[in-house]
Protein backbone atom coordinates (compact mmCIF):
# COMPACT_ATOMS: atom_id res chain seq x y z
CA UNK A 1 0.00 0.00 0.00
CA UNK A 2 1.98 3.29 -1.07
CA UNK A 3 2.36 5.78 2.04
CA UNK A 4 1.92 8.65 -0.55
CA UNK A 5 -1.92 9.46 -2.30
CA UNK A 6 -1.78 10.66 -5.70
CA UNK A 7 -2.48 14.55 -5.89
CA UNK A 8 -0.71 15.21 -2.96
CA UNK A 9 1.64 18.10 -2.95
CA UNK A 10 4.92 18.24 -1.26
CA UNK A 11 7.11 21.16 -0.54
CA UNK A 12 10.73 20.74 -1.51
CA UNK A 13 13.42 22.74 0.57
CA UNK A 14 14.11 25.04 -2.35
CA UNK A 15 10.87 26.80 -1.87
CA UNK A 16 9.20 24.96 -4.45
CA UNK A 17 6.47 21.99 -4.51
CA UNK A 18 6.13 18.91 -6.42
CA UNK A 19 2.50 16.47 -6.90
CA UNK A 20 2.41 13.12 -6.35
CA UNK A 21 1.98 11.00 -9.39
CA UNK A 22 1.84 7.56 -9.61
CA UNK A 23 2.76 4.79 -7.32
CA UNK A 24 6.31 3.20 -9.35
CA UNK A 25 8.00 0.95 -7.28
CA UNK A 26 9.26 0.03 -3.83
CA UNK A 27 12.43 -1.46 -2.08
CA UNK A 28 13.94 -1.76 1.14
CA UNK A 29 14.70 1.79 1.75
CA UNK A 30 11.28 3.55 -0.01
CA UNK A 31 9.08 4.14 -2.19
CA UNK A 32 9.00 5.55 -5.75
CA UNK A 33 6.06 8.19 -7.80
CA UNK A 34 6.17 10.07 -10.23
CA UNK A 35 5.60 13.73 -9.50
CA UNK A 36 5.30 16.80 -11.54
CA UNK A 37 7.10 19.89 -10.54
CA UNK A 38 5.88 23.55 -10.77
CA UNK A 39 6.42 23.97 -14.05
CA UNK A 40 4.67 21.03 -15.28
CA UNK A 41 8.05 18.52 -15.88
CA UNK A 42 7.78 15.07 -15.35
CA UNK A 43 10.23 14.16 -12.14
CA UNK A 44 10.39 11.27 -9.78
CA UNK A 45 9.80 10.81 -5.96
CA UNK A 46 11.77 8.77 -4.03
CA UNK A 47 10.17 8.68 -0.65
CA UNK A 48 11.95 7.27 2.21
CA UNK A 49 10.03 4.87 4.56
CA UNK A 50 12.93 2.74 6.11
CA UNK A 51 12.46 3.72 9.80
CA UNK A 52 16.38 3.17 10.66
CA UNK A 53 17.08 5.80 7.87
CA UNK A 54 14.89 8.07 9.10
CA UNK A 55 16.03 8.02 11.99
CA UNK A 56 19.57 8.54 11.08
CA UNK A 57 20.19 12.83 11.27
CA UNK A 58 23.69 11.66 9.26
CA UNK A 59 21.84 10.57 6.56
CA UNK A 60 19.47 13.57 5.94
CA UNK A 61 22.70 15.37 6.52
CA UNK A 62 24.55 13.12 3.28
CA UNK A 63 21.19 13.43 1.11
CA UNK A 64 21.03 17.23 1.33
CA UNK A 65 25.00 17.56 0.57
CA UNK A 66 23.89 14.87 -2.58
CA UNK A 67 21.81 17.22 -3.83
CA UNK A 68 24.40 19.87 -3.83
CA UNK A 69 26.80 17.66 -5.41
CA UNK A 70 27.78 17.77 -8.99
CA UNK A 71 27.03 14.14 -10.87
CA UNK A 72 30.14 12.47 -11.64
CA UNK A 73 28.47 10.91 -15.23
CA UNK A 74 25.92 11.30 -17.15
CA UNK A 75 24.01 7.77 -16.55
CA UNK A 76 23.32 9.02 -12.55
CA UNK A 77 20.13 9.86 -11.81
CA UNK A 78 21.31 12.29 -9.34
CA UNK A 79 18.95 13.67 -6.51
CA UNK A 80 17.85 17.49 -7.54
CA UNK A 81 16.19 18.60 -4.55
CA UNK A 82 15.66 17.35 -0.95
CA UNK A 83 11.68 17.48 -0.26
CA UNK A 84 10.90 19.27 3.70
CA UNK A 85 9.75 16.60 6.14
CA UNK A 86 5.94 15.63 5.49
CA UNK A 87 3.99 13.66 8.02
CA UNK A 88 7.41 11.24 10.06
CA UNK A 89 9.47 10.93 6.53
CA UNK A 90 10.95 12.94 3.51
CA UNK A 91 12.24 12.19 0.41
CA UNK A 92 13.76 13.85 -3.16
CA UNK A 93 13.32 14.00 -6.29
CA UNK A 94 15.28 13.17 -9.26
CA UNK A 95 14.52 12.71 -12.97
CA UNK A 96 12.16 10.74 -13.97
CA UNK A 97 13.87 7.37 -15.70
CA UNK A 98 11.82 7.60 -19.71
CA UNK A 99 9.71 4.20 -20.67
CA UNK A 100 12.15 2.89 -23.06
CA UNK A 101 14.37 1.66 -20.44
CA UNK A 102 14.40 -1.86 -18.41
CA UNK A 103 15.47 -2.77 -14.98
CA UNK A 104 18.65 -5.26 -15.56
CA UNK A 105 17.46 -7.84 -13.51
CA UNK A 106 15.17 -8.25 -15.78
CA UNK A 107 17.80 -9.02 -18.45
CA UNK A 108 19.00 -11.83 -15.75
CA UNK A 109 15.38 -13.39 -15.25
CA UNK A 110 14.78 -14.94 -18.96
CA UNK A 111 10.69 -15.02 -18.25
CA UNK A 112 10.26 -11.94 -16.40
CA UNK A 113 10.21 -8.98 -19.47
CA UNK A 114 10.38 -11.11 -22.73
CA UNK A 115 11.99 -7.24 -23.74
CA UNK A 116 14.49 -7.71 -21.60
CA UNK A 117 17.77 -8.79 -23.88
CA UNK A 118 20.44 -6.58 -25.35
CA UNK A 119 19.28 -6.99 -29.16
CA UNK A 120 23.31 -6.62 -30.23
CA UNK A 121 26.03 -7.34 -29.56
CA UNK A 122 27.11 -3.43 -29.61
CA UNK A 123 24.16 -2.69 -27.16
CA UNK A 124 25.63 -5.27 -24.65
CA UNK A 125 29.11 -4.02 -24.52
CA UNK A 126 27.86 -0.17 -24.44
CA UNK A 127 26.05 -0.99 -21.23
CA UNK A 128 29.03 -2.86 -19.65
CA UNK A 129 31.19 0.74 -20.79
CA UNK A 130 28.75 2.63 -19.07
CA UNK A 131 28.74 0.87 -16.14
CA UNK A 132 32.27 0.92 -15.18
CA UNK A 133 32.91 4.29 -17.00
CA UNK A 134 30.52 5.88 -13.91
CA UNK A 135 32.19 3.42 -11.63
CA UNK A 136 35.45 4.80 -12.18
CA UNK A 137 34.33 8.12 -12.02
CA UNK A 138 32.47 7.76 -9.22
CA UNK A 139 35.17 6.43 -7.54
CA UNK A 140 37.79 8.83 -8.46
CA UNK A 141 36.02 11.41 -7.17
CA UNK A 142 36.61 9.67 -3.81
CA UNK A 143 32.92 8.17 -3.25
CA UNK A 144 31.66 4.70 -3.40
CA UNK A 145 27.89 3.17 -4.14
CA UNK A 146 27.88 0.69 -1.21
CA UNK A 147 25.21 -0.98 -2.66
CA UNK A 148 25.75 -2.11 -6.63
CA UNK A 149 23.58 -5.19 -7.86
CA UNK A 150 21.12 -5.80 -10.39
CA UNK A 151 17.93 -3.48 -9.35
CA UNK A 152 20.34 -0.25 -9.48
CA UNK A 153 20.42 0.11 -12.90
CA UNK A 154 18.14 0.52 -16.02
CA UNK A 155 18.85 -0.20 -19.29
CA UNK A 156 17.97 0.54 -23.38
CA UNK A 157 18.03 -2.79 -25.21
CA UNK A 158 18.66 -1.36 -28.21
CA UNK A 159 21.48 0.80 -27.62
CA UNK A 160 22.52 -0.40 -24.10
CA UNK A 161 22.30 3.13 -22.50
CA UNK A 162 22.41 3.08 -18.64
CA UNK A 163 20.81 4.88 -15.86
CA UNK A 164 21.95 4.50 -12.63
CA UNK A 165 18.97 5.04 -9.46
CA UNK A 166 19.54 4.75 -5.94
CA UNK A 167 21.78 7.46 -5.92
CA UNK A 168 21.21 8.03 -1.79
CA UNK A 169 23.86 5.35 -1.40
CA UNK A 170 26.92 6.90 -2.14
CA UNK A 171 28.75 8.32 0.26
CA UNK A 172 32.23 9.50 0.88
CA UNK A 173 34.52 5.88 0.54
CA UNK A 174 35.06 4.96 4.12
CA UNK A 175 32.13 6.86 5.57
CA UNK A 176 28.74 4.89 4.86
CA UNK A 177 26.53 3.92 6.70
CA UNK A 178 23.03 1.74 7.69
CA UNK A 179 23.70 0.33 3.95
CA UNK A 180 25.22 -3.34 3.69
CA UNK A 181 24.18 -4.53 -0.03
CA UNK A 182 21.95 -6.92 -1.57
CA UNK A 183 23.11 -10.92 -1.13
CA UNK A 184 24.69 -12.50 -4.04
CA UNK A 185 26.49 -8.99 -4.96
CA UNK A 186 27.71 -8.18 -1.37
CA UNK A 187 31.41 -8.74 -0.91
CA UNK A 188 32.11 -11.49 1.76
CA UNK A 189 33.99 -8.97 4.04
CA UNK A 190 30.28 -6.78 4.18
CA UNK A 191 28.39 -10.03 4.16
CA UNK A 192 30.67 -10.88 6.98
CA UNK A 193 29.44 -7.07 8.73
CA UNK A 194 32.49 -4.63 7.08
CA UNK A 195 31.66 -1.25 5.92
CA UNK A 196 30.80 -1.19 2.24
CA UNK A 197 34.17 1.29 0.40
CA UNK A 198 35.64 1.52 -3.30
CA UNK A 199 37.34 -2.00 -3.01
CA UNK A 200 33.93 -3.93 -2.10
CA UNK A 201 31.86 -1.65 -4.95
CA UNK A 202 34.56 -3.32 -7.16
CA UNK A 203 33.26 -6.96 -6.51
CA UNK A 204 29.86 -5.91 -7.24
CA UNK A 205 30.85 -4.74 -10.44
CA UNK A 206 32.66 -7.42 -11.62
CA UNK A 207 29.18 -9.69 -10.63
CA UNK A 208 27.24 -7.26 -12.65
CA UNK A 209 29.57 -7.32 -15.88
CA UNK A 210 29.60 -11.20 -15.77
CA UNK A 211 26.34 -10.85 -15.62
CA UNK A 212 25.73 -8.55 -18.58
CA UNK A 213 28.01 -11.20 -20.96
CA UNK A 214 27.02 -14.03 -19.03
CA UNK A 215 23.19 -14.00 -17.71
CA UNK A 216 23.58 -16.46 -15.25
CA UNK A 217 25.21 -15.69 -11.37
CA UNK A 218 29.40 -16.28 -11.38
CA UNK A 219 29.00 -17.60 -7.92
CA UNK A 220 26.59 -20.37 -9.07
CA UNK A 221 27.42 -23.69 -10.24
CA UNK A 222 27.37 -27.40 -9.13
CA UNK A 223 28.38 -26.73 -5.86
CA UNK A 224 25.79 -24.58 -4.89
CA UNK A 225 23.31 -26.81 -7.14
CA UNK A 226 24.14 -29.31 -4.29
CA UNK A 227 21.53 -30.55 -1.78
CA UNK A 228 23.59 -28.63 1.12
CA UNK A 229 22.50 -25.20 -0.62
CA UNK A 230 19.37 -26.07 -2.75
CA UNK A 231 17.09 -24.38 -0.31
CA UNK A 232 19.32 -21.06 1.03
CA UNK A 233 18.59 -19.92 3.86
CA UNK A 234 19.82 -16.18 4.61
CA UNK A 235 22.85 -17.51 6.23
CA UNK A 236 23.88 -20.38 3.77
CA UNK A 237 23.72 -17.14 0.76
CA UNK A 238 26.06 -15.30 3.05
CA UNK A 239 28.41 -18.37 2.76
CA UNK A 240 28.02 -19.72 -0.18
CA UNK A 241 27.93 -16.15 -1.90
CA UNK A 242 30.37 -14.89 0.13
CA UNK A 243 33.17 -16.36 2.01
CA UNK A 244 32.75 -19.92 0.76
CA UNK A 245 32.12 -18.31 -2.93
CA UNK A 246 33.91 -19.69 -6.29
CA UNK A 247 33.81 -18.64 -9.06
CA UNK A 248 32.24 -20.68 -11.83
CA UNK A 249 35.09 -20.25 -14.38
CA UNK A 250 38.00 -19.73 -11.54
CA UNK A 251 41.28 -20.82 -13.23
CA UNK A 252 42.66 -22.64 -10.91
CA UNK A 253 39.49 -24.37 -8.50
CA UNK A 254 36.80 -26.52 -10.72
CA UNK A 255 34.56 -27.32 -7.99
CA UNK A 256 31.91 -24.91 -9.15
CA UNK A 257 31.56 -25.31 -12.73
CA UNK A 258 28.40 -24.38 -14.02
CA UNK A 259 25.77 -26.86 -13.76
CA UNK A 260 24.42 -28.13 -17.53
CA UNK A 261 20.75 -27.77 -16.29
CA UNK A 262 20.70 -24.89 -14.20
CA UNK A 263 23.78 -22.63 -15.60
CA UNK A 264 23.72 -22.93 -19.51
CA UNK A 265 24.64 -19.57 -20.38
CA UNK A 266 27.56 -19.50 -18.41
CA UNK A 267 28.61 -22.69 -20.11
CA UNK A 268 27.00 -21.42 -23.52
CA UNK A 269 28.84 -17.77 -23.76
CA UNK A 270 31.40 -18.22 -21.76
CA UNK A 271 33.55 -19.80 -25.06
CA UNK A 272 32.50 -16.43 -27.15
CA UNK A 273 33.86 -14.07 -25.34
CA UNK A 274 37.67 -12.50 -26.11
CA UNK A 275 40.65 -14.33 -23.89
CA UNK A 276 41.00 -10.87 -22.28
CA UNK A 277 37.43 -10.34 -20.60
CA UNK A 278 37.65 -14.27 -19.44
CA UNK A 279 41.08 -13.18 -17.79
CA UNK A 280 39.67 -10.03 -16.54
CA UNK A 281 36.80 -12.13 -15.01
CA UNK A 282 38.89 -14.58 -13.55
CA UNK A 283 40.85 -12.21 -12.09
CA UNK A 284 38.24 -10.35 -10.82
CA UNK A 285 36.29 -12.98 -9.45
CA UNK A 286 39.18 -15.18 -7.94
CA UNK A 287 39.79 -16.49 -4.56
CA UNK A 288 42.49 -13.61 -4.14
CA UNK A 289 39.88 -11.04 -5.31
CA UNK A 290 37.87 -12.42 -2.71
CA UNK A 291 39.73 -12.95 0.12
CA UNK A 292 41.74 -9.76 -0.61
CA UNK A 293 40.08 -6.35 -0.70
CA UNK A 294 42.82 -4.57 -2.48
CA UNK A 295 43.84 -6.98 -5.03
CA UNK A 296 40.40 -6.07 -6.80
CA UNK A 297 41.30 -4.65 -10.13
CA UNK A 298 40.00 -0.97 -9.96
CA UNK A 299 36.46 0.11 -12.46
CA UNK A 300 39.18 2.37 -14.76
CA UNK A 301 40.75 -0.77 -15.62
CA UNK A 302 37.33 -2.35 -16.50
CA UNK A 303 37.05 0.62 -18.59
CA UNK A 304 39.81 0.29 -20.78
CA UNK A 305 39.38 -3.02 -21.46
CA UNK A 306 36.20 -2.74 -22.21
CA UNK A 307 36.78 -0.04 -24.66
CA UNK A 308 39.23 -2.57 -26.10
CA UNK A 309 37.00 -4.45 -26.24
CA UNK A 310 34.75 -2.22 -28.65
CA UNK A 311 37.48 -1.80 -30.76
CA UNK A 312 36.86 -5.56 -32.13
CA UNK A 313 33.70 -5.65 -32.73
CA UNK A 314 32.67 -6.33 -36.42
CA UNK A 315 29.41 -6.52 -38.11
CA UNK A 316 27.80 -9.25 -40.25
CA UNK A 317 26.12 -8.65 -43.70
CA UNK A 318 26.96 -11.73 -44.84
CA UNK A 319 23.69 -13.45 -44.68
CA UNK A 320 21.12 -11.40 -46.68
CA UNK A 321 18.18 -13.31 -44.54
CA UNK A 322 19.17 -12.28 -41.17
CA UNK A 323 19.04 -9.23 -40.09
CA UNK A 324 22.82 -7.36 -39.49
CA UNK A 325 23.84 -8.65 -36.76
CA UNK A 326 27.44 -8.18 -34.82
CA UNK A 327 29.49 -10.18 -32.42
CA UNK A 328 32.79 -9.80 -30.06
CA UNK A 329 35.68 -10.94 -32.24
CA UNK A 330 38.62 -12.16 -30.33
CA UNK A 331 42.24 -10.99 -31.94
CA UNK A 332 42.34 -13.78 -33.84
CA UNK A 333 39.44 -13.63 -36.39
CA UNK A 334 37.75 -16.51 -37.31
CA UNK A 335 37.36 -17.55 -41.13
CA UNK A 336 33.47 -17.69 -40.87
CA UNK A 337 31.00 -15.32 -39.11
CA UNK A 338 30.23 -17.35 -35.85
CA UNK A 339 26.15 -16.19 -36.08
CA UNK A 340 25.76 -16.57 -39.68
CA UNK A 341 28.89 -19.28 -40.68
CA UNK A 342 29.43 -16.80 -44.12
CA UNK A 343 32.76 -15.26 -44.63
CA UNK A 344 33.82 -12.59 -43.12
CA UNK A 345 32.72 -9.33 -44.80
CA UNK A 346 35.47 -6.94 -45.46
CA UNK A 347 36.65 -4.82 -42.67
CA UNK A 348 39.03 -2.02 -42.35
CA UNK A 349 41.59 -1.80 -39.41
CA UNK A 350 42.74 1.78 -38.20
CA UNK A 351 46.40 1.17 -36.79
CA UNK A 352 46.50 4.25 -34.25
CA UNK A 353 49.35 6.77 -32.77
CA UNK A 354 47.94 6.69 -29.51
CA UNK A 355 44.99 4.37 -29.13
CA UNK A 356 44.08 0.51 -29.76
CA UNK A 357 43.87 -0.85 -33.48
CA UNK A 358 40.29 -0.38 -34.44
CA UNK A 359 38.11 -2.80 -36.72
CA UNK A 360 35.79 -0.98 -38.53
CA UNK A 361 32.66 -2.73 -40.98
CA UNK A 362 29.59 -1.22 -42.32
CA UNK A 363 27.22 0.02 -39.75
CA UNK A 364 30.11 0.23 -37.18
CA UNK A 365 30.43 3.52 -34.98
CA UNK A 366 34.09 4.81 -34.37
CA UNK A 367 35.02 6.04 -30.61
CA UNK A 368 38.50 7.42 -30.01
CA UNK A 369 40.36 5.77 -26.84
CA UNK A 370 37.78 5.58 -24.25
CA UNK A 371 35.36 8.57 -25.38
CA UNK A 372 31.96 7.52 -25.12
CA UNK A 373 31.02 10.30 -28.14
CA UNK A 374 30.99 8.58 -31.42
CA UNK A 375 33.14 10.19 -33.69
CA UNK A 376 32.20 8.46 -37.08
CA UNK A 377 30.54 5.82 -38.83
CA UNK A 378 31.78 3.38 -41.26
CA UNK A 379 29.29 2.44 -44.22
CA UNK A 380 29.68 0.90 -47.84
CA UNK A 381 30.17 3.56 -50.55
CA UNK A 382 29.45 2.95 -54.06
CA UNK A 383 33.20 4.93 -55.48
CA UNK A 384 33.31 4.94 -59.80
CA UNK A 385 35.93 2.97 -60.57
CA UNK A 386 36.24 1.19 -57.66
CA UNK A 387 33.07 -0.31 -57.01
CA UNK A 388 31.51 -0.74 -53.22
CA UNK A 389 34.45 0.20 -50.98
CA UNK A 390 34.48 0.82 -47.11
CA UNK A 391 34.47 4.36 -46.04
CA UNK A 392 33.79 6.56 -42.81
CA UNK A 393 31.26 9.43 -42.11
CA UNK A 394 32.42 11.95 -39.88
CA UNK A 395 29.78 12.39 -37.30
CA UNK A 396 31.52 14.44 -35.10
CA UNK A 397 32.46 17.73 -34.46
CA UNK A 398 36.26 18.65 -35.56
CA UNK A 399 37.36 18.47 -38.93
CA UNK A 400 39.99 15.81 -40.24
CA UNK A 401 42.84 16.19 -42.49
CA UNK A 402 43.01 13.11 -44.84
CA UNK A 403 46.28 12.24 -46.65
CA UNK A 404 45.87 9.22 -49.59
CA UNK A 405 48.45 7.30 -50.38
CA UNK A 406 49.25 9.22 -53.84
CA UNK A 407 50.15 12.16 -51.33
CA UNK A 408 47.01 14.16 -52.01
CA UNK A 409 45.61 15.58 -49.13
CA UNK A 410 42.05 16.40 -48.20
CA UNK A 411 39.96 17.61 -45.56
CA UNK A 412 36.63 15.88 -44.16
CA UNK A 413 34.63 18.35 -41.79
CA UNK A 414 31.38 17.18 -39.51
CA UNK A 415 29.07 15.41 -42.39
CA UNK A 416 31.62 14.60 -45.04
CA UNK A 417 32.87 11.13 -45.47
CA UNK A 418 36.10 9.48 -46.17
CA UNK A 419 36.80 6.68 -48.55
CA UNK A 420 39.41 3.96 -47.56
CA UNK A 421 42.53 3.32 -49.46
CA UNK A 422 45.06 0.69 -48.35
CA UNK A 423 47.66 2.84 -46.79
CA UNK A 424 45.46 6.24 -46.47
CA UNK A 425 46.22 8.15 -42.81
CA UNK A 426 43.64 10.25 -41.01
CA UNK A 427 44.14 12.87 -38.70
CA UNK A 428 41.34 13.10 -36.31
CA UNK A 429 42.67 16.57 -34.35
CA UNK A 430 43.66 14.46 -31.27
CA UNK A 431 45.18 11.52 -32.57
CA UNK A 432 46.11 9.90 -36.14
CA UNK A 433 45.80 6.92 -37.84
CA UNK A 434 46.38 4.55 -41.04
CA UNK A 435 43.65 2.79 -42.63
CA UNK A 436 44.79 -0.67 -42.99
CA UNK A 437 42.31 -1.98 -45.76
CA UNK A 438 41.98 -5.21 -46.51
CA UNK A 439 42.76 -6.05 -43.23
CA UNK A 440 44.85 -9.08 -41.80
CA UNK A 441 44.31 -10.63 -38.64
CA UNK A 442 45.66 -8.20 -35.72
ZN1 LIG B 1 27.10 -13.29 -40.05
Amino acid sequence: MPTLRRGTRIALTDGSTVTVGRFLGAGGQGEVYAATDNDGNDKALKWFTNPSLLADSRFAASMAARCQATPPGTSFLWPQALTVPYGSAFGYIMPLKPANYIELGDFFCIDRNPEAYFRSSTARLNAAIAIADSFSRLHLAGCCYQDINDGNFFADPFTGDILICDNENIVVNGHGHNIAGKPRYMAPEVAAGARPSTASDRLSLAVVLYRIFMTDHPFEGIATASGRYRCLSPEDEAIAFGSNAVFCHDADNASNRPHPELHPNSLRFWPAIPQTLKKAFQVSLSSKSLANPEARPASSRWKTLLCNLRSCLLTCHADRSEPVHDFLADTTLPPLCPRCGKPMAPFATLAFDIHHPYRLSAGKSLFLGDSLTAEGRCSTMNVRGRGVVLGLENTGTRTWTVQMPSGKAATASPGCSVVFADGCKIDFGTCRASVIFPTPCL
